[in-house]
């Protein structure tokens, strides 16, 4: 599945679940305690293909689904950046200290494994959005540049 593909289809059921809970007339604060790994793994078994694992994307005890993937994320195919001969497909917006980079056939990728800015409630929180798209929308935009 290509990145625009997931990116689609997750927004989608983000979507549907918000929708659902709305109905609920759950509060900011509800929806996002909804969101927790321990209780989306139970409520929502199709929102992620670990869940069926009980496995964890990161190791963190207090993990928070509601922003994945990361606004922070930027990723284009036809590379973002190239530095001494490596196309560079993701990077982060900020840097962060916890991101690497795995390096491939002179292709170079994000590897976001060791950083849990996103999953935390205090960034949800701060950041927070009922519409999951226009939270990555600056990554989409990045996508779609040609
Ligand atoms: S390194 Fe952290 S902040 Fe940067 S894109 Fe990855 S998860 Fe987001």
């Amino acid at each position: 599945m290509s990145y625009l593909h997931w990116f689609e289809a997750h927004a989608n059921k983000h979507h549907a679940i918000i929708v659902k809970l709305l109905m609920q007339k759950m509060s900011k604060e509800a929806i996002i305690d909804y969101f927790t790994f321990e209780k989306m793994r139970l409520n929502e078994p199709d929102f992620c293909p670990l869940y069926g694992d009980c496995q964890k994307c990161h190791t963190m005890e207090k993990l928070n689904c509601y922003l994945c993937a990361c606004p922070h994320f930027r990723f284009n195919d036809e590379g973002i950046a190239c530095r001494e001969g490596i196309t560079y497909k993701s990077t982060c917006a900020i840097d962060s200290r916890k991101g690497r980079y795995a390096v491939f056939e002179n292709v170079a990728h994000l590897d976001c494994s060791l950083c849990t800015v996103p999953h935390t409630e205090a960034f949800i929180a701060k950041h927070f959005d009922l519409e999951w798209k226009h939270l990555m929308r600056a990554c989409l935009e990045h996508a779609l540049k040609a």
